[in-house]
């Protein structure tokens, strides 16, 4: 029987980016599957992953699906509020604010930071388990800047705020390719990818 793989992740944004950067390595995701929703109170970015990673793999285990588990857990940190959000991007401001609605709060916070001290960077922590239990990682972070104002309305989260190193555009400008080339989640992907031997 072919190799199955499946993600970890509820978020439509995530995945696009996960499904592209991976399809052309001959892996194609499978369906979203359910699992029941983790509280993600670990430490660290991979120790969030292995959560999210666990819970899927016990709902597969539960249906006989033998396969590889990816999952991920990503956050941006910004410098001038000590590496908040952080762990807690998804959640940053309260879990009831609109994406809008968390990203004006957070240009509020930083509205007295001038431009040479917004500096922040994109994390993403990336494991996959296979189906024999074997354990990957691969790590990969984006370094950039925070923008004044948000612009562009592509990506999803943060994009519109985020200006990466050597670029004018913000995420949000920028196509899913071009994003693709240059973000934390491209590179944990091809850490994680070396560590696979794929
Ligand atoms: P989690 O990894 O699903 O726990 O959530 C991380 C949060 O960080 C996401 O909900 C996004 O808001 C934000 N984030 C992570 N990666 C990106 C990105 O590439 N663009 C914009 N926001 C991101």
């Amino acid at each position: 029987m072919s190799e199955r793989f499946f993600l970890a992740s509820t978020n439509d944004g995530k995945r696009a980016e996960f499904a592209a950067l991976l399809a052309p390595h001959g892996i194609e995701l499978g369906a979203s599957i359910h699992y029941p929703e983790v509280e993600e109170n670990a430490d660290d970015y991979f120790g969030n992953a292995a959560l999210k990673a666990a819970a899927l793999r016990s709902e597969l285990d539960r249906l006989g699906e033998s396969a590889t588990v990816f999952a991920d857990d990503s956050g941006l940190e910004i410098d001038a509020l000590d590496g908040a959000p952080g762990l807690r991007s998804a959640r940053y401001g309260g879990l009831e604010l609109t994406w809008a609605q968390r990203r004006a709060s957070l240009l509020a916070e930083l509205s007295e930071v001038p431009t040479g001290r917004r500096t922040a960077r994109f994390c993403c922590a990336l494991l996959a388990i296979d189906g024999k239990g074997r354990r990957f990682e691969g790590f990969g972070a984006t370094h950039g800047t925070i923008a004044t104002v948000e612009r562009g309305s592509a990506g999803f989260g943060y994009d519109p705020l985020f200006l990466p190193d050597g670029e004018r555009r913000t995420f949000a400008e920028m196509s899913a390719e071009e994003k693709a080339r240059v973000s934390h989640r491209a590179r944990a992907v091809r850490a994680l990818l070396a560590a696979m031997d794929r």
